[in-house]
């Protein structure tokens, strides 16, 4: 039986969460819980903790692989957007969408993000797995994070403790939740950020269009992922409704109506066919939640 949630209002149940992944593939979440602000995120985590009940944050949905039988807690979605501009430096708040602060940089010529866009995410999210593009990352603007610890206590850490490198940083495996980040930009002329956004997008125009999380795996450097798996042969392979993409051998792409388990075979596919043509081990960019297996 699951428990009743009095104390947080607006907590929805039985939530479907494949509308809430660009992949548009996953089942139902027990609980479902928007959070516009700080104040009500810790509520819900310290409930949560308090009634031992398992809970995962979501950011954009866009790096994550939801599973067919979805998740026995409750889903909280960060909705929390507020965004501070004073002078060169900015504070977001997690559940912002990148595209929103890439706007609000710009209307404010302030210079430094527009690399971000195209991707799909929100800040909380790309801070975890460190996004980037074009040799550029998110670490290199971030000057300070600001987290919910294990303990329900806040604080804010330095960029230089936050662990960044290529997709990685100390919130992968800390668990910390994200609630705000301080960026520092430059003072650039509007029409040239503008610009550089819209050079950035017309170079995502090549990118696969269908439903997808982006980049599976991480490229094994000084390797790409993606010229290794179309080396095997995979490009256009499927597995039920999910495509290892013709245009892009590192997108599986989610055709007509693909499963979590169609897109896990697939991962195990091509993983398996670079080890044995190349000794690499891939790993997987992506998140995965209710399971990877
Ligand atoms: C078409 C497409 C193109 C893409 N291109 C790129 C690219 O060029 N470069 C790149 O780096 N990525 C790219 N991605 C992947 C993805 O958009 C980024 O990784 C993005 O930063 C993920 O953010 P999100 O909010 O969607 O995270 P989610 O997918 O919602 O979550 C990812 C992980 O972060 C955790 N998380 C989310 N928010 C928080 C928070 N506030 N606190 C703690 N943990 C949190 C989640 O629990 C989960 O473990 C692309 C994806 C798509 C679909």
């Amino acid at each position: 039986m699951k428990p009743e949630i009095k104390e947080l209002t607006g907590v929805g149940e039985n939530q479907i969460l494949a509308g809430y992944t660009t992949f548009k593939i996953g089942g139902v979440a027990d609980w479902f819980y928007q959070v516009k602000n700080e104040t009500d995120l810790i509520k819900a985590i310290s409930f949560c903790r308090k009634q031992k009940i398992p809970f995962f944050i979501l950011g954009g949905g866009s790096n994550l692989l939801v599973s067919d039988k979805g998740f026995r807690g409750m889903v909280i979605k960060m909705e929390n957007e507020m965004i501070k501009v004073d002078n060169e430096k900015i504070i977001v708040e997690s559940g912002s969408s990148l595209a929103r602060l890439i706007k609000i940089a710009m209307e404010n010529s302030l210079s430094g993000l527009e690399f971000l866009a195209g991707i799909p995410g929100t800040v909380g999210g790309s801070i975890v797995g460190n996004a980037g593009a074009w040799q550029e990352n998110f670490s290199d603007k971030i000057k300070r994070v600001k987290i919910l610890d294990g303990k329900d206590q806040v604080k804010w850490f330095n960029q230089e403790d936050c662990q960044f490198s290529y997709r990685q940083s100390r919130f992968k495996k800390s668990k910390e939740i994200i609630l705000a980040v301080e960026i520092e930009l430059k003072k650039a002329k509007q029409k040239d950020i503008s610009q550089k956004i819209s050079d950035n997008l017309k170079k995502r125009k090549n990118q696969p269009q269908e439903p997808s999380a982006g980049s599976i795996f991480i490229n094994p450097k000084p390797n790409s992922a993606s010229d290794l798996i179309e080396n095997c042969g995979l490009k256009g392979v499927k597995r039920g409704g999910a495509e290892i993409s013709d245009k892009h051998a590192n997108f599986i792409v989610n055709r007509d109506g693909a499963k979590a388990k169609d897109v896990l075979e697939l991962i195990s596919l091509a993983k398996q066919q670079v080890k044995e043509k190349f000794g690499i081990d891939l790993k997987t960019e992506i998140f995965f939640l209710g399971g990877s297996k």
